[in-house]
């Protein structure tokens, strides 16, 4: 059934150079063109009278020359042209021309349809620069009874190109199978959807009547049939990939007497949250096929707890856990946690990061090989190639969105031994709304902590610009003074490490002069691994009233002693950052406060982005407004990654499709199964096909 879809190169007129400027757009084949879809449309269905045009319209008028005259102004030589319809007169301006066309411009009484944008002369009166201009004759052609589509277009290609293709393309859609219709006439009824032959002429021809603002906006019928079908393709291909994982063996893992000591030796009692989502992991790992779960919870909600548990599961079973952190300084703290809490238990903890080096690094890896070490925490360097396990179990992600799909994949082909496939389970400190955890995350099981440990207290939030940072230094000397400790940190306002870097030691010496009586510590990225070390062992013992810090504090790291915490240019960073940062505070007894400094004038995204956060503590209600005010590749950091970047969808403006998408993608799995490969094919350009792995 499936026929290979028709290059590019099919279409007249596109050889070598042409395709290589297409494939810059994203279209490889001849179907890809006509998923290209117009930005924008043009009206040239009507003439409108020289005297209603306005200043910024876009308008088509007839008129006949009434004077011509070549002059320079500035230095630039251009050709001016007076036209005249009987109601008004509106200038041409050319800067550049051919002789052709300044022979027939300069003919007084030419018919001409011209087509362009309205502005004020500098003289007074209306002009249009450089519009596209037709000569009439005795008999003029009838105006267009279609909206002329304008393309997202890159160096080299112009419009009348892509037009010339499309027109080509939807030529060819009755006779050549350029887009079968995938989807079946029972879904399509259900669903009301037009056939996707239907909906792409109409996006690329509408009849002059068609509502431009719904169509611009991506909110007419036939744009959002395309876009359903593109979710519909992600899903298919997120599902595909997630039952050939499923499809391998796991180890089943059962938990015993050592998980119990673990959770009765624990000073503090599991939230019911925390058993539930236990209860979720651990009846996966008892199955012998691989889990893949997501595990989603608040900052601070405790899920650094739950991943030490279901790690004693793999350990229980005679296997290996590893767990995986973003940042080194996260791994560390995850190393001190487990090694506190499970060396108790005789269990062997390893910690491997890049930084680990010559004999250190080869006695754990020896270690992690013979099955010594039960338990190994790193960062992305537990997954290279010289890294060897004994058997692992399960491979455990704190994630915090900086993993992708594709890593994801690496992870599970790398603990695959002998034909086994290691559990997994992805931790995300930053919630992610509903919505796109369905849509980025759908080969993913999802168990969510929705509660907080007894006794936080939320922390109250304020703005400030940053003349007021006199006032901030005499907070901090005043809860010093009674006990507390405080973070400052300085985030990222240089491109480069170094200047962060710089900027928080020149902070901290700056803070050390106004606070002499304070003790102040540094960390940042370029300290000397010991030294950073030190400075968070000090902060947490409370040798230390104050942690200056870039945002290398953002994640994981818990000091419930601290409870101010001051944050300089706040205006620079997003609102899933912001709220990592103030989930540092807020963890003890003591009421916290997070200053958000800033320095004026604020932009209305930054003005919105500090307001959300002063009112909300909630992180999936923050991550739904991050999701408004940034949109989904910023909330999923995948913008860098160019991962799942949809060429229809807009996963915030459709999200109200998503559920038919899942609905229709059980559909064809089960009853269609031979149209997956085809529609993952149309949508997913071959470089990013996640399920071919
Ligand atoms: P996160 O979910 O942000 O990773 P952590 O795992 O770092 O949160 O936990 C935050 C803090 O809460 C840690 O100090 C942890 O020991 C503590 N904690 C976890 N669970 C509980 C609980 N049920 N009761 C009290 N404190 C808890
Ligand atoms: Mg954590």
């Amino acid at each position: 059934m499936f026929v290979e879809p028709l290059p590019i190169t099919a279409l007249r007129g596109v050889g070598p150079k042409l395709a290589e400027r297409l494939r810059r757009l994203g279209l490889h084949t001849a179907a890809d063109v006509l998923l290209h879809l117009p930005l924008r449309y043009q009206d040239r269905g009507r003439l409108t009278a020289i005297s209603q045009l306005q200043p910024g319209m876009e308008a088509q008028v007839e008129a006949v020359v009434a004077s011509s005259s070549e002059v320079t102004t500035r230095g630039r030589r251009c050709l001016l042209c007076r036209l005249s319809d009987g109601t008004g007169i509106l200038t041409l301006r050319f800067f550049h021309f051919s002789p052709a066309q300044r022979q027939w411009l300069g003919q007084p009484d030419t018919r001409l349809r011209c087509f362009g944008e309205v502005r004020a002369s500098y003289g007074g009166g209306l002009e249009m620069i450089h519009p596209e201009c037709r000569r009439l004759d005795a008999d003029p052609p009838p105006v267009e009874n279609r909206l002329t589509p304008i393309y997202p277009a890159t160096a080299g290609l112009q419009q009348f190109t892509l037009r010339g293709l499309a027109e080509q393309a939807l030529e060819q859609l009755d006779s050549a199978v350029l887009l079968p219709e995938w989807l079946p006439p029972v879904l399509l009824a259900q669903l009301q959807l037009s056939p996707i032959a239907e909906a792409v002429r109409l996006l690329h021809q509408p009849p002059v009547d068609t509502p431009v603002a719904e169509l611009e906006s991506g909110r007419h019928p036939a744009r959002r049939r395309l876009a359903f079908e593109e979710l519909l393709a992600h899903q298919l291909s997120l599902r595909r990939l997630r039952e050939s994982t499923r499809r391998q063996a796991a180890p089943p893992l059962a938990g015993g007497g050592l998980c119990q000591r673990f959770v009765e030796r624990l000073p503090f009692a599991l939230t019911a949250a925390q058993q539930r989502v236990l209860a979720e992991i651990a009846a996966d790992l008892a199955q012998p096929r691989p889990m893949l779960r997501l595990l989603q919870g608040d900052v601070g909600s405790g899920k650094t707890v739950v991943a030490a548990a279901a790690a004693l599961r793999a350990v229980e079973s005679g296997a290996q856990a590893a767990l995986m952190a973003p940042t080194e300084l996260l791994a560390e703290q995850h190393d001190r946690n487990l090694r506190t809490w499970l060396e108790p238990l005789g269990i062997e903890v390893a910690w491997l990061t890049g930084r680990l080096t010559g004999k250190a690094r080869r006695l754990a890896l020896e270690r992690l090989a013979s099955g010594a070490v039960q338990v190994a925490v790193g960062t992305h360097a537990l997954f290279q190639e010289a890294v060897v396990f004994a058997e692992l179990a399960l491979a455990i992600v704190d994630e915090q969105h900086r993993f992708g799909v594709h890593q994801r994949l690496a992870l599970r082909e790398k603990g695959r031994v002998g034909g086994r496939c290691p559990h997994q389970l992805i931790m995300t400190a930053t919630p992610i709304p509903r919505t796109l955890a369905m849509s980025a995350y759908a080969d993913l099981d999802t168990s969510t902590i929705d509660e907080l440990p007894p006794g936080r207290l939320p922390v109250t939030t304020v703005a400030a610009p940053d003349s007021r940072r006199d006032e901030v230094i005499e907070r901090i000397r005043r809860a010093c003074r009674d006990g507390r400790q405080a973070y400052w940190v300085c985030p990222l306002i240089e491109e480069s490490e170094a200047l962060q870097c710089q900027a928080a030691t020149v902070t901290a010496e700056y803070l050390a002069e106004r606070l002499p009586e304070l003790r102040i510590g540094l960390a940042h990225g370029r300290l000397p691994a010991a030294a950073k070390e030190a400075a968070m062992t000090a902060f947490k013992a409370g040798e230390l009233d104050l942690l200056v810090a870039t945002t290398v504090i953002e994640v994981g790291v818990d000091v419930p002693n601290a409870s101010l915490m001051i944050i300089e240019n706040a205006e620079r960073l997003g609102l899933a950052q912001l709220h990592q940062l103030r989930g540092r505070i807020g963890r003890g007894a003591t009421a916290s406060s997070c200053v958000l400094l800033y320095r004026p004038p604020l932009s209305q995204t930054a003005h919105a982005r500090l307001a959300v956060l002063r009112e909300c503590h909630d992180g999936f209600e923050i991550a739904r407004r991050d999701l408004e005010l940034r949109g989904p590749g910023e909330v999923l950091g995948t913008r860098q990654t160019g991962e799942q970047s949809l060429r229809v969808a807009d996963l915030l403006r459709d999200q109200d499709l998503l559920n038919a998408a899942r609905y229709a993608a059980d559909r064809l799995l089960r009853d269609h199964p031979e149209r997956v490969e085809p529609l993952i094919r149309r949508w997913i350009g071959a470089g990013a096909r996640y399920g071919e792995v």
